[in-house]
């Protein structure tokens, strides 16, 4: 018979993430230096100390940034090691673009609409090897 079990599926804590930590506290306390030097230049009419609150705000993105990636570093060196680290590494966001099956050109044009399988699909026409390509099925939401 099955049975319930303790089952390790993440980490917190650790340096790293008191690291990121301070970073995120840097930022909020920015946020709250830019919104208070707002509410003296609007309140006092002195619009000159803008300037110390965009100073302050842009001084805690940097921190954070700068945290943010030290506690990234950590992380990674722990996990090199196959040491337990908490927290996520950052990974890097996927850019993609629509190529060409036969060539990989990302260089065709639409050329007409068909139905397939009662779908309307666009059709294209690789400039590059002139292959015909059909696109996603278009449907009309009406
Ligand atoms: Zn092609």
């Amino acid at each position: 018979m099955a049975h319930l079990q303790k089952k390790i599926i993440s980490y917190t804590g650790g340096i790293e993430s008191r690291v990121e930590g301070l970073g995120t506290f840097f930022l909020v306390l920015g946020i709250i230096a830019a919104a208070f030097w707002v509410y003296v230049a609007i309140s006092a009419a002195r619009y000159e100390v803008i300037s110390l609150g965009i100073l302050q705000l842009s001084a805690g993105l940097t921190l954070w940034v700068l945290f943010t990636g030290i506690a990234d570093w950590i992380r990674q060196a722990k996990r090199l090691k196959g040491l337990p680290y908490g927290g996520q590494i950052l990974e890097p966001n996927a850019v993609t673009a629509q190529v060409c099956s036969e060539c990989g050109s990302s260089n065709f044009v639409q050329t007409k609409t068909e139905k397939i399988d009662n779908e309307p699909h666009k059709m294209y026409e690789c400039q590059n090897c002139k292959a015909r390509i059909v696109g996603e099925a278009h449907r009309r939401f009406l």
